[in-house]
C-alpha cells in the first residue's frame, strides 16, 4: 500500500500468468483428446449425425462442468488452508512478535543475506507490514492475492470447452466418409500445437512433448475407435 506501482508489477507476475496459460493449455488439451476419443469412437459404431452431435455437446458439457468443479475443490482447499496459515500468523506476530522477528531474520539469514543485514530487513518489512512479510517469505503467499475458486473453475470451463470444440465440429460438419479423417488430422495437428505450446511455457525442449501429446491423443482416438466399430458391427 506505501507502494502501489511495485507492488502491482508483482502481483501479476510473469510466473504467475505463465502458469495460468499453461493451465489453460492443458485444459484445453484435455478438452480435445477426450471429446475427440468420445466422437470418433461413436462415428466407429453409427453414421448418424445427430447421435454424433448429441455425444459431442454431452462430452463437452459432462468434461468441461467436471474439470471446473474439481478445479473450484481443490482452490478452495488450496484457499482455505493459506487463509488458516494466515491467521495463525497473525495470532502469533500479535502474541509473541519477538520470536516472529526473529524468525524472520533467520528465514533471510537462509535466503543469503548477513545476520546484520537481515535483522536489519526483518526489522524494517515489520514496521511496514509485518503479516505481508511473513506470509511472503515463510509462508511463500501474498495474503492479497490469493486465487479466487470461482475464477479458476470458469477459467478450466472455458478452456475445456475451448478444447472441446474442435473434435465436435470435425466429427459434425463434414459430409459422413471425411469425418474420421478430418477429425483425425485436426485433433493431431491440435495436440501438436498444445503439446509444443505447454513445452514452451514450462521451459521444457517441445520435440518429445509434441510427440507424447499425438502419441496419447492417437492411442486414444484409435482405441475409441475400434471399440465403437466393433459395437456397430456387432449390431449393438
Ligand atoms: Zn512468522
Amino acid at each position: 500500500m506505501t507502494e502501489p506501482a511495485h507492488d502491482e508489477a508483482h502481483g501479476g507476475s510473469l510466473g504467475e500468468r505463465l502458469n495460468w496459460l499453461r493451465a489453460a493449455v492443458l485444459g484445453a488439451n484435455d478438452g480435445i483428446v477426450s471429446t475427440a476419443g468420445l466422437v470418433v469412437g461413436v462415428a466407429g459404431a453409427t453414421d448418424d449425425r445427430a447421435a454424433l452431435l448429441t455425444a459431442g455437446l454431452a462430452g463437452l458439457l459432462a468434461g468441461s462442468m467436471s474439470m471446473a468443479a474439481g478445479e473450484y475443490v481443490s482452490v478452495s482447499t488450496q484457499r482455505d488452508s493459506e487463509k488458516a496459515a494466515l491467521a495463525v500468523e497473525r495470532r502469533e506476530l500479535r502474541e509473541q512478535p519477538e520470536a516472529e522477528l526473529e524468525e524472520l531474520t533467520e528465514l533471510l539469514e537462509g535466503r543469503g543475506l548477513s545476520r546484520e543485514v537481515a535483522r536489519e530487513a526483518a526489522e524494517q518489512l515489520t514496521a511496514r507490514d509485518a503479516l505481508k512479510a511473513h506470509a511472503r517469505v515463510e509462508l511463500g503467499i501474498d495474503p492479497e492475492r490469493l486465487t479466487n475458486p470461482w475464477h479458476a473453475a470458469w477459467a478450466s470451463f472455458l478452456a475445456f470447452t475451448a478444447g472441446a470444440l474442435l473434435p465436435l465440429l470435425a466429427i459434425v460438419l463434414p459430409p459422413s466418409t471425411a469425418r474420421v479423417p478430418v477429425t483425425v488430422a485436426s485433433v493431431l495437428a491440435a495436440l501438436a500445437l498444445t503439446g509444443w505450446s505447454s513445452a514452451r511455457l514450462g521451459a521444457a525442449a517441445p520435440g518429445r512433448a509434441v510427440l507424447r501429446n499425438v502419441g496419447g491423443g492417437a492411442l486414444a482416438m484409435g482405441v475409441t475407435y475400434a471399440v465403437g466399430s466393433l459395437l456397430g458391427a456387432a449390431g449393438v
